[in-house]
């Protein structure tokens, strides 16, 4: 006998042998993932399900799904090492009833079933809606970048491209000087060390004129080598190359209602997709959204109304005519029984024209009274000032006003969205996606936000009551 706890002997045959069920403890989540996939309508979701043409039965769907989810509520995203604990895992082996695919079918059914993964994770909120954890009222949307497989020396914009050409050039001319140095010298020195690099830097600049011919032909005047879908984006740091993530996160307890992955960087015409999707989710005939100033746009608070969706997003601050000591807007009032604004001269601006803006029908005020007034040189350089306003200003007027009688609504915001993405990005590690192309990419993060969900959802409710509120 020694002083440490001893574990059994291996050798040990017991009476009645334990079943792999003994393993998996009631409260264990493997318990909650397996009910809900056994009871999800596979097919009606559109999960592949023929044979393969080897004439081998091909594994269930389930099987798969089940891999998956348990792979991203564990953080094990790849397939190999999905493969390797199908084998030995045991609350995997139980999930699978001791199937163990191998990678490259674990692969192919997350390539081939994108769109049915992506349901699932809509099904996932369905139960948590049903299981009484949403609030129905109020949602935040918020977006965040994420980084895709592209390295950001293999994305190109026409700014890097050319700054890359003149580098390589300047590099062609610097080593064809010192060429010539090297010929004059007596006695003749190797050339061959200069003649190779001039060789390797030719061929770059090739490669980089087709690049260059690939990037003029692109809308979007970007190219990625490694993932063609992710684009360069701004962050609040040096930037990155990757997705823009968008998701509707419920206020009550923080769960993530809807998403879409796009590779459009800014979140300006984002808002009125997103708050509908949560709308449909959460089956409510109005809804209350609120986001920050990065997507404040008429078009899209004028989409979110018509939806009868009411939407929260503070104006953004920048005003040209206030960095320039000039009056800004907030200066002049809108009279709407006249169609005229006051200024700060007390001088009435009247609508003097229409025309078409970027698709948007504008009205154009402005006061004969300018050039004769006394404070002109505190409101304008020119000779008049000129006011546009959009034919429905009134949604943007009400959104502001909504949001004065509602101060609260950018704390909740914050206290709201705030914890999904940190947690989503420290489970993704420091790339954060794994696959390349907008498709694939957008069942990873449904994957992602489906095992978020499900955590957050038996975090506060614990294993068994889930599942009971999942079988009433
Ligand atoms: S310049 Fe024209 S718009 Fe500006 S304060 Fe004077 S009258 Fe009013």
């Amino acid at each position: 006998m020694t002083k440490f706890i001893e574990g059994e002997n291996r050798f040990q045959s017991t009476l009645f042998p334990e079943s792999l069920d003994d393993y998996v403890s009631n409260e264990s989540m493997v318990r909650v993932l397996d009910y809900f996939i056994d009871d999800l309508n596979i097919s009606g979701l559109g999960f592949r399900t023929e044979a393969n043409d080897t004439g081998r039965p091909p594994y269930h769907p389930r099987t798969l799904l089940k891999i998956y989810v348990y792979g991203y509520l564990n953080r094990i995203h790849s397939g190999r090492r999905l493969e390797l604990e199908a084998q030995r895992n045991v609350e995997l082996m139980w999930l699978t009833k001791r199937l163990a695919p191998d990678f490259k079918t674990i692969l192919d059914f997350r390539k081939d079933n994108g769109e049915a993964i992506r349901l699932v994770c809509r099904e996932f909120v369905m139960v948590c809606k049903k299981a009484g954890l949403l609030a129905d009222a109020l949602v935040a949307i918020d977006g965040s970048k994420f980084k895709a497989v592209n390295n950001r020396d293999k994305n190109f914009t026409r700014a890097k491209m050319k700054r890359r050409l003149r580098e390589v050039e300047e590099s062609i001319d610097r080593y064809m000087d010192q060429l010539a140095v090297v010929d004059e010298q007596e006695p003749a020195e190797d050339k061959r060390p200069f003649e190779e690099k001039i060789a390797a830097l030719q061929k770059e600049m090739e490669r980089l004129k087709e690049h260059e011919v690939r990037l003029h032909e692109a809308p979007d005047k970007q190219v990625s080598l490694t993932d063609p879908d992710a684009r360069s984006m701004k962050t609040r740091g040096t930037g990155i190359v990757g997705y823009n993530v968008q998701t509707a996160v419920d206020s009550k307890h923080h769960l993530i209602i809807a998403h879409d992955v796009t590779n459009v960087g800014s979140d300006r015409s984002q808002l009125s997709v997103i708050a509908k999707q949560a709308k449909e989710v959460l089956g409510v005939e109005k809804l209350e959204v609120v986001a920050d100033r990065g997507y404040y746009k008429g078009e899209e608070l004028l989409a979110c109304e018509e939806a009868d969706i009411t939407a929260y997003v503070p104006k953004p601050l920048t005003s040209g005519n206030k960095a320039k000591g000039l009056f800004d807007r907030s200066k002049f009032i809108y009279k709407p029984d006249d169609d005229e604004y006051e200024c700060p001269a007390g001088e009435r601006l009247t609508c003097r024209g229409t025309r078409l803006e970027k698709g948007k029908i504008m009205h154009r005020y402005y006061s004969s009274a300018c050039p004769q007034c006394p404070i002109k040189s505190k409101c304008t350089t020119g000779t008049y000032r000129y006011f546009n306003r959009w034919e429905r200003e009134d949604v943007m007027e009400r959104a502001e006003a909504r949001l004065e009688d509602n101060p609260d609504m950018m704390a909740i915001r914050r206290a709201t969205v705030e914890h999904p993405f940190g947690t989503l990005k420290a489970w993704m590690g420091w790339t954060h996606f794994q696959t390349k192309t907008l498709d694939r990419v957008s069942t990873e993060m449904s994957l992602q936000i489906l095992a978020y969900n499900m955590k957050r959802a038996l975090n506060i409710m614990g294993a068994k009551a889930l599942l009971e509120a999942m079988q009433a």
